[in-house]
């Protein structure tokens, strides 16, 4: 429907789910309309309507989630005023001053019994940056703790790690997602685009045409059709490779193509000679790959393997190509080698020649709406805004001038995600922990025990616009404004910051967290400023960031709705102009000043493409790095036979919490399942459409089994959407990877018998 003429403009903005951030229009409903009318199936009417918008990430489109994301606003659950857990269990409204007060007491007496550590703090990938850094803001200099981390760290932390050691910098997409179209090979590894970001399929147009996408996934996913959709018969779209190892085992096939770059002389020795260093080391770390060996290990025929390394070669422009690129996901990355496989795949990038060139690349796919600006604004145990070390005395010294606070008051780096979680309610662990914008007892791995370390606290309160299953568990609930309802900024997977706008009004009395942050630190005697307008907070993020990696310093939101209002948006890093950083400097440290226009932010045009003279690395050369197969932490053997690996569906995201609370995805996904080969549900006794138990060293599932060839007979599959009897993170395992502290999500044992009925 379209607005009347008389009614507002459109709003635009950008979905609040994915990395891609689909632009959008919303249009507020008409006058008379809602909020508080009532459409005739019942339902609270939808205060905007959504509409896709031309934008270069999604060209115009919108997936299922996109077009039905308003129904969020006024999901039938949605939460309106804060919450507290009585004396009889069950929690009870309250009014803001009694949830606060209460909340800001109990941290106060545990602080000041346990010490500060004895608050954490849990944040979350969806959250705007100005919402990411003043929740380490507050984490730092209000609490004082060093026990702050996000669920980014379930996400894309091993392939920032990765970025960070061999190029100096992370930024998920070096490069416009458009550059892709224009490539003639790219290699995916470990990501299905095609359900989790459907318009993101139009940019590998020019792969499928020349016949070089080639997909990496231990499953037949919808992306892994893109590239051979009729297995074998060499007929219909998309030629390319689909490469199908078994789990756990990408790294294999990485350091197989690159022996077979280096046996067949297809490697980019000027580019390397020029621009990296470590080759020779890496060169004799793969000799013993050759590509019948690896097929042993990974399962992928040999002549599979030299077919992709002559494709991508083939594809590079130092061979006369149009250009390729290697892209990583969550399926390679979200695993206890997590860092190390990504390593192989930038060391397969950089022998091709491929990074930091115009029209070739290496990128990683992040995945969450704020994915990529939620870790550079400090919500990270190890970080402070401006993607800075906080074990960096000079950032350190940096960021407490601009929070107007003594740099040796600033905690030290605190427990990533798995060890926090795992620490909570021991003796000497955390006491308290906030959570906002993460629903952890479905999200994380080994979510049993998740749960019970939350049943061990003293205190649990959670902020979210929803009552998720983690929000249920609360001592207190505080309801937040979401999306549609508020000012800000998200950053999305090439590192384009873009201005999330308000179209409605929040229900009842939901608050933005910066508002619920800035009481709490009031109540809490803090003498810090903590501004609670989304610009203004936007302009004190920019300066913590300026000289960082992950350099804000010349944004504003004026400049980036200037900016965005002619299709292009900004790229960090953006620095501040050498005029407008000489004003910055001469202002006193932790003084508030607003500076909205351009001219005051300078004119840097921002980096649509980082790299193209030199890396961020001292020397400006990309290191390569020795990595090898270590396998699966959690590997198949008797008495757990079967691999099993988790993913999303089109319909949901994450945890489902939003999703689960739309009628028209929930309809066509309504509950969990198993998909497992034909030969092995012949093997198991389990049938199609039969309910299947699946069991793990942690835990015990079930969940309606579906026959398909689109997985190995050696592995089954389930998405990760739900909670309760098939909530899949129950039986994961929560082994890291050393380096970036990633868990091991993508694959783990499972038994798989029949449920028999009593
Ligand atoms: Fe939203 Fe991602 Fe779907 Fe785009 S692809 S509409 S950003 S969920």
């Amino acid at each position: 429907a379209h607005p009347a003429a008389d009614a507002p403009a459109p709003v635009a903005t950008h979905c609040p789910y994915c990395a891609l951030q689909c632009g959008m229009d919303l249009a507020p409903a008409a006058p008379g309309g809602p909020p508080g009318a009532v459409a005739a199936d019942g339902r609270e009417a939808l205060p905007v309507t959504v509409a896709p918008r031309q934008f270069p990430t999604n060209g115009g489109g919108l997936c299922q989630k996109g077009w039905t994301s308003a129904t969020v606003l006024r999901a039938t659950d949605r939460l309106t005023t804060p919450l507290v857990r009585g004396a009889d269990g069950r929690l009870a409204p309250t009014s803001w001053d009694a949830a606060l007060d209460l909340v800001a007491g109990r941290l106060a007496a545990l602080a000041a019994e346990h010490g500060p550590g004895a608050v954490a703090v849990f944040g979350g990938g969806g959250l705007t940056n100005e919402k990411a850094y003043t929740l380490g803001k507050f984490a730092r200099t209000v609490l004082r703790t060093p026990n702050i981390d996000y669920n980014g760290r379930f996400c894309m932390s091993s392939a920032a790690a990765a970025g960070n050691r061999a190029f100096g910098l992370d930024r998920g997409l070096p490069f416009p997602v458009t550059d892709l179209g224009g490539a003639d090979a790219i290699l995916l590894l470990g990501s299905n685009v095609a359900e989790t970001m459907p318009p993101f399929v139009q940019h590998l147009a020019g792969a499928r045409a020349a016949g070089g996408l080639v997909v990496v996934d231990p499953r037949r996913s919808a992306t892994a059709r893109l590239a051979d959709p009729s297995p074998g018969s060499g007929q219909g779209l998309g030629e390319g490779v689909h490469l199908q190892p078994v789990p756990g085992t990408d790294m294999v096939v990485l350091l197989a193509l690159l022996h077979v770059l280096l046996a067949e002389r297809l490697a980019d020795r000027e580019y390397l000679a020029e621009r990296a260093s470590g080759f020779d080391d890496v060169a004799r770390s793969v000799a013993a790959w050759w590509p019948e060996r690896a097929e042993t290990v990974c399962g992928v025929p040999a002549e599979e393997l030299r077919r992709v390394a002559r494709l991508l070669a083939a594809a590079s422009p130092s061979r006369g190509g149009r250009g390729a690129y290697v892209l990583t996901g969550r399926g390679v990355e979200q695993s206890a080698q997590g860092t190390a496989t990504v390593t192989a795949a930038i060391n397969l990038a950089l022998a091709l020649g491929l990074v930091g060139r115009v029209g070739s690349g290496y990128g990683c796919l992040t995945g969450q709406g704020n994915g990529q600006g939620g870790r550079e604004h400090g919500q990270k145990c190890d970080q402070l805004p401006g993607y800075r070390r906080i074990d960096d005395p000079a950032a350190r010294a940096h960021v407490a001038a601009v929070w107007g606070v003594d740099a040796g008051s600033l905690p030290g780096p605190g427990l990533p995600a798995v060890a926090l979680l795992t620490s909570l309610g021991t003796p000497g662990g955390p006491r308290a922990l906030l959570v906002h914008g993460s629903n952890v007892v479905v999200s994380a791995p080994n979510a049993d025990r998740v749960r019970e370390r939350l049943a061990a606290l003293d205190l649990l309160v959670v902020c979210d616009v929803v009552p998720s299953e983690t929000a249920l568990l609360a001592d207190v609930v505080l309801p937040t404004t979401q999306w549609a309802e508020e000012e800000g900024t998200m950053t999305n997977l090439e590192g384009r910051v873009l201005r999330r706008r308000r179209a409605t009004a929040p229900p009842g009395a939901a608050r933005s967290e910066l508002w619920i942050l800035a009481e709490l630190a009031r109540r809490l005697g803090s003498d810090v400023a903590f501004p609670t307008d989304p610009a203004d907070v936007f302009d004190e993020l920019a300066r913590a960031s300026a000289g960082g990696v992950a350099d804000y310093s010349g944004l504003s939101h004026a400049r980036l709705d200037a900016h965005e209002a002619d299709g292009a948006g900004l790229y960090w890093p953006c620095p501040a102009t050498p005029d407008s950083a000489a004003q910055e400097s001469s202002e006193p440290p932790g003084v508030m000043a607003r500076r909205r226009s351009d001219s005051s932010r300078g004119e840097h045009p921002g980096t649509p493409r980082v790299f193209l003279d030199r890396f961020a690395t001292p020397d400006g050369r990309a290191r390569m790095v020795v990595v090898d197969h270590a396998g699966p932490a959690d590997d198949v053997r008797p008495d757990a036979p079967v691999h099993l690996v988790t993913g999303r569906v089109l319909q949901h995201y994450q945890s489902g919490a939003q999703t689960h609370r739309v009628p028209e995805l929930e309809r066509l996904v309504p509950e969990p399942y198993v998909e497992l080969h034909p030969l092995l549900g012949l093997r198991v006794g389990v049938g199609d459409g039969a309910l299947a138990r699946l069991a793990s060293a942690r835990g015990v599932i079930e969940a309606t089994a579906r026959w398909t060839d689109a997985v190995r007979p050696d592995t089954v599959f389930m998405p990760f959407h739900w909670s309760g009897a098939g909530s899949v993170n129950r039986l994961t395992t929560d082994a890291v990877d050393p380096v970036s502290a990633m868990p091991e999500f993508k694959v783990c044992a499972v038994s798989v018998t029949p449920v028999v009925e009593p």
